[in-house]
């Protein structure tokens, strides 16, 4: 039901006249993004964590370079990455739709940020799969749908090097201290990785456990380099 009312919604409002984050009309001069969505997609600014790229505020962390997540990881369980955007405002709003509402181009505004974040020398993107029955559900991945429009701009080829061997809860849904245990080993690698280097690809980089298990098994494998490039990074919950 809820589908027909939207393909319905679609013939009369096309996607491409609505603004991707809010759903708001287009005017003529607008792309993709009405200009007051495209105002709140801001990349994170000032001194960020040398680890996983976040905003750093308190003194101590300013002067070590790491945030307070990073500072207590072994240096083992540290996985660099970038994130072009806080999980706030805009940015927030457009992983919701690529999420949730079935809006695989809510991608596209968020591909420019993460390209600037994108390490050099690297093979291969790699999405962070979904259990086989969420991405039924779903239709679709949206960590394999960020990889797509990023590998189009950026000439990247993907490697669906990973599988998820059992469901897991939602991250965001989760307190700190649960996140570890909820994805661990929680992934395999399906695809030869020994000797490369590898970019995990997924919408929102919180906690960092999922991006931690899915680097673990690659570097099991033989991966010789790691990392992961997020759209957004989101506030850790306590
Ligand atoms: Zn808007
Ligand atoms: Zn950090």
């Amino acid at each position: 039901m809820n589908t027909i009312f939207n393909k319905i919604i679609d013939i009369i409002y096309p996607l491409d006249c609505r603004c991707l984050a809010c759903g708001h009309t287009l005017y003529h001069n607008e792309h993709m993004l009405c200009d007051k969505c495209a105002a709140g997609l801001k990349p994170i600014e000032g001194r960020r964590c040398r680890v996983c790229s976040r905003r750093l505020y308190m003194e101590e962390e300013l002067a070590e370079g790491l945030c307070g997540g990073c500072r207590h990881l072994p240096l083992e369980r540290r996985i660099f990455g970038g994130a072009p955007f806080d999980h706030g405002e805009t940015a927030a709003r457009l992983v919701y739709a690529l999420k949730y509402e079935h809006i695989i181009a809510a991608a596209e505004p968020l591909i420019p940020g993460m390209l600037n974040e994108l390490p050099k020398g690297f093979d291969a993107l790699v999405p962070v799969p979904l259990h086989v029955r969420r991405q039924r559900v779903r239709g679709y991945n949206q960590s394999m749908a960020l990889c797509e429009a990023l590998g189009r701009a950026s000439g990247l080829p993907i490697l669906n090097a990973l599988r998820r061997t059992r469901a897991t809860r939602q991250q965001m849904k989760l307190a700190a201290d649960e996140r570890e245990a909820n994805v661990s080993r929680a992934f395999e690698v399906i695809k030869p990785v020994g000797g490369k280097r590898l970019i995990i690809v997924d919408d929102v980089r919180t906690t960092g456990w999922t991006i931690l298990s899915c680097a673990d098994e690659l570097y099991l494998k033989g991966a010789i380099n790691v990392r992961s490039l997020t759209a957004t990074l989101a506030v850790i919950g306590r």
